[in-house]
């Protein structure tokens, strides 16, 4: 059956056939699948403009850490055709320009309406649609709602007393203001040394008068290896598009890289070593997901590859007991995210810059003049908070989102993080998630172009099967937390406090690790998955 005006899933009394929330990657590409598919969709996003994690986080020094060509979009040849990329790595204002342009280039804006945030999102059970209230208390009906809200999108505070005290200035990376910031001259606090630290870190160390790094827990930095394209590597770059993504299919987590199928201990320490030395002269990932196959599984080798960093770290910075401070010794390379850096170790070589251990003196407070630890008083002009997100849930978390008998998503969640293929979820029909919990990481645009491709075919068969109502079935929940539980199984870092396995010590109940948080399986084992169940006609699922 085609779409008409009999169709059930097309009720021309809701406003929209589907409703996106997030105008970021998945958003923008969710609303050129759907409006080519002719669904009437509209998205709602908070912000003013398109691009998401490349909207916000506009702090000094924010860039990729994959590849700009294998982050790109895909799906348009005439796109990769038209867009040359700077950098290998590009910066922020690059990403942005580039969003943007996508979003024009394929009239994307007309259907986005901005400084929209849905506060409320109620299934209405006996006309199966979502009923969405927004911040201005307006309210917006959809047969289906997809959420595109990003997993690092909720930015977080530290929990510490006196933050609102401070005379000074202060920002949180990923909130950083649209006009630009002055740093010459500031005596300069950032408090957190994760990725967005790092990069902020290496970043303005060598224009600000002082800096004062508050470090509570190191991390294992890789180098980038960042350069410019010229027209002519571009020119080979675009020859190779296809190659190139066909390699982040079949990779583990969409990258161009690849594990080495040899085990660590499989070669000779010689051998060992140069391979190391090579991807550490390697680009942006490399050493991470281009490693042997057992070091993010096998304690030894991890330990191994742990040896081979700190010593790096060691050979970078002239004072050893500084050196000693970055070197994590509460988990092994690779077992986080990893930050990719730029001259950040030589950072602390810098005159200007101190690094203050956090365990050996924490913070008390923040002052009206700056930060207070038990050691001493930091007097500073500015604090930069790069305190990173509440994670993956984070951003369902503010939303009040209610299913069946008015079930709240959060309190479900809270008690027990289950979906089915991070796509939906029980008790929540025509619920869909781009990136959702559970769902795979590495990277994203890669999964995220699947993902929305996956949820498009499965609206067009509603619409073409006469139905206005999906959910998953209790059993289909089950098998897949079963199947997240065992792929999750091997993983070092499902044995390390981080935001990978759902813990934020700045958001209560956020304390406990979840297994499963991220989908632990390879791009093509998700694919196969996500594959079988369209292609078995969504038996797992349960329409009317
Ligand atoms: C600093 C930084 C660097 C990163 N670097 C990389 C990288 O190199 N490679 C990689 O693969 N990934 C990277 N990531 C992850 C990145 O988030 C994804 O690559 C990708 O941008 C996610 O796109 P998205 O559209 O799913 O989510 P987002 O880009 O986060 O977009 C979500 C959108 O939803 C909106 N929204 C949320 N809640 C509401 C609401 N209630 N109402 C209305 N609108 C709402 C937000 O405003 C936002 O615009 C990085 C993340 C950060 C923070």
């Amino acid at each position: 059956m085609s779409s008409g005006a009999s169709n059930k899933f097309v009720n021309k009394s809701l406003d929209y056939d589907v409703v996106v929330i997030g105008a970021g990657i998945s958003g923008l590409y969710q609303l050129y699948c759907l409006r080519k598919a002719g669904f009437r969709v509209c998205v709602l996003e908070r912000g003013t403009g398109v691009g998401g994690t490349w909207y916000w986080n506009r702090y000094p020094g924010a860039r990729f850490d994959s590849e700009s060509y294998s982050y790109a979009y895909s799906f348009s040849e005439e796109l990769l055709e038209e867009w040359n990329w700077s950098e290998h790595f590009a910066s922020q204002p690059e990403i942005l320009r580039y969003l943007e342009y996508v979003a024009s280039r394929f009239s994307l804006l007309k259907n986005i309406r901005f400084s929209c945030e849905v506060t409320k999102a109620h299934y209405i059970d006996e006309t199966s649609h979502w009923k969405l209230t927004l911040s201005n208390g307006s309210t917006v009906t959809t047969r289906v709602l997809i959420t595109a809200l990003g997993i690092l999108s909720e930015p977080t505070f530290p929990d510490i007393e006196g933050i609102d005290s401070f005379s000074g200035d202060s920002f949180h990376t990923a909130l950083w203001p649209k006009t630009p910031v002055e740093f010459k001259g500031k005596n300069v606090a950032v408090i957190g040394t994760g990725a967005s630290g790092v990069q902020t870190i290496q970043e303005i160390a060598a224009t600000v008068r002082h800096l004062t790094v508050f470090q509570r827990r190191p991390n294992w930095c890789a180098p980038l290896n960042n350069s410019p394209i010229g027209l002519d590597e571009m020119k080979d770059i675009r020859a190779n598009y296809n190659d190139m993504f066909t390699l982040c299919s079949k990779s583990h987590g969409g990258f161009i890289w690849t594990l080495d199928p040899r085990g660590t201990f499989e070669v000779n320490p010689k051998e060992r070593m140069s391979f190391w030395e090579d991807l550490y002269a390697s680009r942006g990932m490399s050493i991470w997901q281009g490693n042997f196959r057992d070091v993010l599984s096998d304690t030894n080798a991890n330990r191994a590859l742990s040896d081979f960093m700190a010593s790096k770290i060691r050979q970078r910075i002239r004072d050893p007991e500084v050196a000693e401070l970055l070197i994590p010794k509460d988990h092994g390379f690779g077992t986080r995210r990893v930050p990719l850096e730029t001259r950040y170790y030589e950072t602390y070589n810098r005159p200007n810059v101190d690094l203050v251990d956090l365990n050996r003196n924490p913070i008390i407070r923040i002052s009206s003049k700056g930060v207070l630890t038990s050691e001493k008083e930091h007097k500073v002009d500015m604090i930069i908070y790069a305190t990173g997100f509440n994670a993956i849930t984070g951003s369902f978390d503010r939303i009040d989102i209610r299913g069946l008998s008015s079930q709240a998503l959060k309190d479900k969640w809270d008690s027990d993080l289950e979906t089915f293929l991070a796509v939906q979820v029980l008790n929540f029909p025509n619920l869909l998630m781009i990136n959702g919990p559970q769902g795979l990481g590495g990277n994203h645009p890669r999964n995220i172009e699947y993902s929305v491709e996956w949820v498009t075919s499965l609206l067009e068969h509603m619409r073409s099967e006469n139905l206005e109502r999906v959910e998953p079935s209790i059993s289909a929940v089950k098998s897949w937390s079963e199947h997240i539980r065992a792929k999750s199984e091997s993983a070092l870092a499902n044995n390390i406090d981080s935001w990978m396995t759902g813990i934020n010590t700045n958001v209560p109940g956020k304390d406990k690790r979840v297994i499963g948080f991220r989908y632990g399986g390879s791009v093509q084992s998700y694919r196969m998955l996500c594959d079988s169940v369209a292609e078995g006609g969504y038996k797992e699922m349960v329409f009317s």
